[in-house]
């Protein structure tokens, strides 16, 4: 991969415009989860410590137009706490206000500009709207790649007008999928769960014909065994995939990527916190049972696949762990991946919303390789999609 990182230039005395993601949930006025702030810090402070002038651009929420209920000034005391410097704000990201705002900065200053998505130009990757971004700086720094997956103005065209550089963050990001998917040590396991196939048919193709075992687990699970002619009972089960499903079995053994599925599960007669549960056999559920878990049984193929891998990835819950008693054995699974990667027997990736908030839950989010908080963009990258964002910097 061909991208210039902060390694490629000296910013001292240029004003460095940074896309970063500062999409961060909101409540009350006030941020519920820095993590996204916490981790784009450590790009902004070396650009400050190397004396750029450093002014961030970022899109937050959907709003249609400008509408002060999506204004990013509600970040700027998080994002002031999560660099340990202050922030001058923008009220405009184009124009005279974002150019006064600019212009009074020092070297080693930051400001932040208003939401690029007030400007319908920007979702439409407009070319006079990217020129006009551009012309407030000297170079171009994405550090967004939770944004990469879209070709908008402000992660795409405005590459076209600067010198362009991916970000710590970005870096990060692309060395750790490179590693775990471009030019991976084998054997290669992905562990995929969640609640549907049908949002990850892409994901799982690509998957198939890439790496050596294909862990399925969750939800998902459950039409892969019907489509093998298993009963599944009551569970989520997307029975007009049947043939979608039997297609990627076919996809995965003729590139000799085996499939693990469940051969036991945690089923219960209703889906409820701390109902009555019993381990069954895949092969014995009942038309009134309901899997939502996998089952000991399967916890330890799983385990043992893990033991022999060199590189994992991993997406979706195993189990609905949102419910106890059902995280257990998505509980395991990070567990057991936790430890491999301390041995430094795997190199381990982990991404996607609700896997990041299982890891969290299992407070094993710092304990893999690289988890990624890029929902989509982890995601289509898994998909084998390019990205725009990321092109856009290959250039
Ligand atoms: P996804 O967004 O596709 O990764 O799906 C995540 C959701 O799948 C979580 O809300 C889980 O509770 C759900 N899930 C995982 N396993 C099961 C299962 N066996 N039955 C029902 N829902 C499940």
């Amino acid at each position: 991969m061909t991208f210039k990182t902060l390694d490629h230039l000296d910013p001292a005395g240029k004003t460095v415009l940074l896309r970063a993601d500062l999409n961060v949930p909101v409540h009350d006025g006030q941020v519920t989860d820095t993590t996204r702030l916490d981790r784009l810090a450590p790009t902004v402070q070396e650009l400050c410590a190397k004396g750029a002038k450093v002014v961030l651009l970022s899109h937050f929420g959907r709003p249609k137009g400008r509408d002060e209920g999506f204004s990013l000034k509600v970040v700027v005391p998080a994002l002031e706490k999560a660099l340990g410097r202050n922030i001058s704000f923008s009220a405009d990201c184009i124009g005279p206000t974002a150019k006064q705002t600019i212009q009074s900065l020092k070297n080693g200053d930051v400001a932040l500009l208003e939401n690029v998505r007030f400007y319908a130009e920007e979702e439409k990757d407009d070319p006079s709207f990217a020129q006009e971004l551009a012309s407030l700086g000297d170079l171009y720094i994405n550090d967004a790649f939770s944004a990469a997956h879209r070709a908008h103005a402000s992660t795409h065209g405005i590459a076209k007008y600067l010198p362009s550089y991916a970000g710590r963050l970005m870096q990060a990001e692309l060395e750790a999928l490179q590693k775990a998917l471009g030019t991976p040590v084998r054997p290669v396991v992905a562990i995929v769960g969640g609640a549907k196939i049908s949002t990850k048919l892409d994901l799982l193709n690509n998957l198939v014909s890439k790496i050596d075992t294909l862990v399925l687990g969750g939800g998902m699970a459950n039409t892969f065994l019907l489509a093998k002619g298993i009963a599944v009972g009551k569970s989520l089960c997307e029975k007009d995939l049947l043939e979608t499903a039997q297609r990627i079995m076919e996809t995965a053994s003729k590139n000799n990527c085996h499939i693990l599925l469940p051969v036991d599960g945690i089923t219960a007669k209703e889906f409820k916190a701390n109902t009555l549960t019993k381990t069954t056999d895949i092969t014995n559920i009942q038309t009134d049972d309901m899997i939502l878990d996998i089952g000991p049984k399967t916890v330890q193929n799983i385990i043992g696949v893990l033991r022999g891998a060199k590189t994992v990835l991993w997406n979706g819950p195993v189990g609905a762990f949102e419910t106890p008693p059902f995280e257990k054995g998505t509980v395991a699974i990070a567990q057991e991946i936790t430890h491999l990667t301390a041995q430094k027997l795997i190199l381990s990736v982990a991404g996607g919303g609700d896997t990041v908030a299982a890891l969290s839950m299992t407070k094993a989010e710092d304990s893999l390789t690289y988890v990624s908080t890029a929902g989509g963009a982890f995601l289509e990258w898994l998909e084998g999609k390019e990205l725009p964002g990321v092109q856009a910097l290959m250039r």
